[in-house]
């Protein structure tokens, strides 16, 4: 695995095998490696000839009062783990790399950012919409590979892909679980013992909802209703709970056929994340 700093090092690099007709699979990441990261990198080896990781804690997506400063690293062993799963080149820019003194190519993340996250974590997606196509333009990847676990942000990259006329498929996996349902995170690691066991609630509310919605529950507010009375017990503040059109992140008041539960919620100060697909 080849270690690379400079953007203009990895664009050189990955132009010789395009030329080549080789295959360049990307995987963006910021780091404090788990196996939900790792899935995506297998698939992108199963589908590339070459395969890109980069680590980069992308400060613009993190607002003022965020936990940019204290987000955990450990690059060490985010190497060993990329290297044990064979990966070519991880990419490792300076911050100054990715935003010259005269970077001016802000990106507007489009209408998917009204919904969800957007209004709670203002900017954020603007940051993940920057920093994201700022790298597309460096790896000029064929496939680049995203995480459910960020259902929104998926979202988004396909749209920025299309409006852009990128070539680049997106390729978004299933979101990895602990053992108990927790969906990993890098952030998890912020939890204290309880706040672990807390934790499990999220998953607990997804699966009840589900279980309603199968049942033959259509009415969305009776369905958030539920979902809240399986977290309120164990969680400091709930952001939202939503049921949105999966494509278009739009709220639902009735259940359609495809339905997107989504949450997001503090367990202590720890913000988490989680979503379940529904067909009915
Ligand atoms: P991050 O390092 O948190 O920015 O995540 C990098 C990529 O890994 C994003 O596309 C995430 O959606 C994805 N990811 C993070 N956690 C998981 C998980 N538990 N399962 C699947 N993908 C994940």
């Amino acid at each position: 695995m080849r270690v690379i700093k400079s953007p203009e090092h990895l664009s050189e690099a990955l132009s010789r095998f395009r030329k080549r007709g080789k295959q360049v699979g990307f995987v963006p990441t910021m780091g404090y490696l788990h196996e939900g990261h790792l899935f995506l990198v297998r698939r992108a080896r199963k589908e590339n000839d070459i395969v890109v990781v980069s680590i980069f804690v992308n400060p613009t997506q993190f607002g003022p009062h965020e936990d940019f400063k204290r987000y955990p690293r450990d690059l060490k062993r985010d190497r060993k783990l990329l290297r044990r799963d064979h990966v070519d080149y991880l990419f490792l820019p300076s911050r100054s790399s990715i935003y010259p003194k005269y970077f001016n190519d802000v990106v507007d993340p489009g209408p998917l950012a009204r919904y969800l996250c957007g209004p709670k974590r203002p900017g954020h997606f603007r940051g993940v919409a920057t920093v994201v196509k700022r790298l597309f333009r460096i790896v000029h990847p064929d496939r680049a590979y995203f995480g459910e676990k960020d259902y929104q942000q998926s979202r988004m990259i396909e749209a920025l892909v299309q409006r852009f006329r990128m070539p680049i498929k997106v390729r978004t996996c299933p979101i990895v679980r602990e053992k108990d349902g927790l969906a990993m995170s890098s952030r998890n690691r912020y939890l204290s013992r309880r706040e672990r066991i807390s934790a499990r609630s999220l998953y607990q509310s997804l699966l009840q909802a589900k279980k309603l919605i199968r049942a033959g529950e259509r009415d969305v507010s009776v369905i958030k209703k539920m979902a809240r009375s399986v977290l309120l017990p164990y969680l400091s503040k709930i952001d939202y709970i939503e049921l949105v059109d999966p494509d278009q992140l739009t709220p639902l008041r009735k259940v359609q056929s495809r339905v997107l539960i989504a949450i997001a919620c503090y367990v202590g100060s720890t913000r988490l994340i989680d979503n379940i697909l529904v067909k009915v």
